[in-house]
């Protein structure tokens, strides 16, 4: 082995191929991990899920000053919000991360390169070898395992076009330097109602625009419901069952939505928020014979093996929820895989959190999912009205609905709407990967006053007994 063949390459260091590439270290295993970016932390720490809960820290705090600090007998005069230094801050967040990545990578002896890694469709002794490119030339390496973690890329659509100035992503729509007066965002799902979240708390007046007839329509109904009720009573106007065929940069200045049988929209922005795709250009798959599937991405065993010998996937480039406690889990369960045979995830319980507020948080099954697949549950609502901590926060909004198997009392599935359902979520989801019954966390003494009593009396009430509803 010479100096530029390694046990395993990683290419990307979004959360699946950093924290992969630190497990494999972790191993014993010599690691290198390719980024074409300056900053490693991918699509998520860069212009994701980071910079995105950063405003919208920002842009709550501005709200709350603004409408509930007054309940509070606190006043507030010449209250202004100075965009700039809102991004500024964010961006300090984003970059401070970064660095934390640079010295685990330090810590943990794994060596990165700065360029856009491809196969070349060779191997040698030392395993395949990828190409490294950048500004300075071309460097090649050799690994005797290779990891693909390139991620994913903001899905077009037909009919908008995309210039990042008035037509946005969710990249653009994270750097706008001033509050827009009007915004439409095309799609419900979580960037959306995050994206319009922050900026209608700015003061811009969002409509959204979504194709099913429901807001976050792969969530449970009942967290669809009461979020789309919530974010309206917000100011956010919602057209649902609408499609958009038309987007672009208007000549008199803002933009032009056309939305099929409906008047077109004149809004000073417009996001666009459907769905992101894998994202796996100019990695030269085809010099190794992978054949992406319909969608786009990799196809994977259980063990994220390709068809490729020795070489992997995992994160948003694969099939699963595109989320990036996903991605980290798929990196250590392959890291492991290849350094010590074993290595797996349960994709029953993956959470998914919204960080609207009140954020919405869901882990298991749906109640449609199990009225499809014909298991017999029962179900236990809680809601936040009648919790004592939820009063005190001045915000009751929404509840706990916990599903369980109806003859072994096993929890399937449970969703939350309400004030920091994203913290409260991670209790189902031990609970679950205990496999926990609804009664063994109706009898666990949970401390008073805390929003996770909600949790405790939607176990109680899947047996009819909830205490304070
Ligand atoms: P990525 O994070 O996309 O990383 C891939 C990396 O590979 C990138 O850094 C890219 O530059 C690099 N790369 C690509 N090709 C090459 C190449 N050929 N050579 C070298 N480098 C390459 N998820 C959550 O769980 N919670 C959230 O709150 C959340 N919020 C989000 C908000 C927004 C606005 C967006 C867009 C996404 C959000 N996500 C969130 C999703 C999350 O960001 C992704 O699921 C996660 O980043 C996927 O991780 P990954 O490692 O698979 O890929
Ligand atoms: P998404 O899949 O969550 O939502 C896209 C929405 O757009 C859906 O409601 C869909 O019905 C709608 N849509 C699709 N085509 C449409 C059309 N032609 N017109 C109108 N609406 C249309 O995708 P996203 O919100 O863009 O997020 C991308 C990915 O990033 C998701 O996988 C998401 O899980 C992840 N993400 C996660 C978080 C989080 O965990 N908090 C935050 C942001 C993004």
């Amino acid at each position: 082995m010479n100096e530029l063949s390694y046990d395993l390459i990683v290419i990307g260091a979004g959360p699946g191929g950093y924290v992969g590439a630190i497990r494999a270290a972790q191993l014993g295993l010599k690691v290198a991990v390719i980024e074409k970016e300056k900053l490693m932390g991918g699509t998520c720490l860069r212009v994701g899920c980071i910079p995105s809960k950063a405003l919208l820290e920002s842009s709550h705090n501005y709200h709350a000053a603004k409408h509930q600090f007054s309940d509070h007998g606190i006043a507030v005069q010449g209250l202004t919000i100075d965009v700039a230094a809102m991004l500024k801050r964010k961006q300090k967040i984003v970059t401070v991360l970064g660095k934390g990545i640079e010295s685990l990578f330090k810590k943990n002896a794994i060596t990165r390169y700065t360029g856009t890694g491809r196969f070349v469709g060779e191997t040698t002794e030392n395993g395949h070898v990828i190409a490294v490119a950048n500004n300075e030339g071309e460097t090649r390496l050799t690994g005797k395992s290779i990891i693909i973690a390139t991620g994913s890329v903001s899905s077009p659509l037909r009919g908008i076009t995309v210039d990042e100035t008035h037509v946005l992503t969710s990249t653009g729509a994270l750097e706008i330097d001033q509050v827009p007066k009007t915004m439409a965002v095309i799609g419900a799902g979580a960037i959306g109602l995050e994206m319009a979240s922050v900026w209608s708390r700015l003061g811009t007046e969002v409509t959204v625009l979504e194709y099913m007839d429901k807001v976050l329509p792969t969530m449970d109904q009942d967290i669809s419901k009461n979020m789309q009720k919530i974010l309206k009573d917000q100011g956010i106007n919602f057209q649902l069952g609408v499609k958009v065929t038309k987007a672009e940069k208007h000549p008199e200045g803002g933009c032009v939505v056309e939305i099929d049988g409906k008047e077109a929209l004149r809004p000073e922005k417009v996001l666009l928020a459907v769905g992101r795709a894998a994202n796996t250009e100019g990695l030269r798959l085809d010099t190794l014979g992978i054949t992406c599937d319909a969608r786009g991405r990799i196809p994977v065993d259980t063990h994220f093996s390709t068809t490729a010998r020795d070489v992997y996937a995992i994160g948003d480039v694969i099939e699963g929820p595109m989320l990036a406690h996903k991605a980290e889990e798929d990196g250590v369960a392959c890291a492991e895989w290849i350094a010590t045979g074993h290595g797996h995830v349960d994709y029953n319980i993956v959470p998914m959190v919204v960080y609207t507020d009140p954020e919405a948080a869901a882990v298991g099954k749906t109640e449609q999912q199990l009225k499809d697949t014909n298991i017999p549950y029962k179900v236990g609502m809680f809601p936040f009205m009648a919790n004592g901590r939820a009063r005190t926060y001045g915000d009751t909004s929404g509840f706990v609905k916990m599903l369980a198997h109806a003859d072994t009392d096993r929890i399937l599935g449970v969703h939350i709407v309400g004030k920091h359902a994203g913290d409260l979520i991670a209790e189902a989801a031990s609970a679950m990967a205990f496999h926990a019954s609804s009664e063994d966390i109706a009898r666990v003494c949970h401390a008073h006053p805390t929003l996770a009593e909600a949790i405790k009396e939607a176990a109680m009430a899947v047996d009819g007994r909830a205490i304070h509803a």
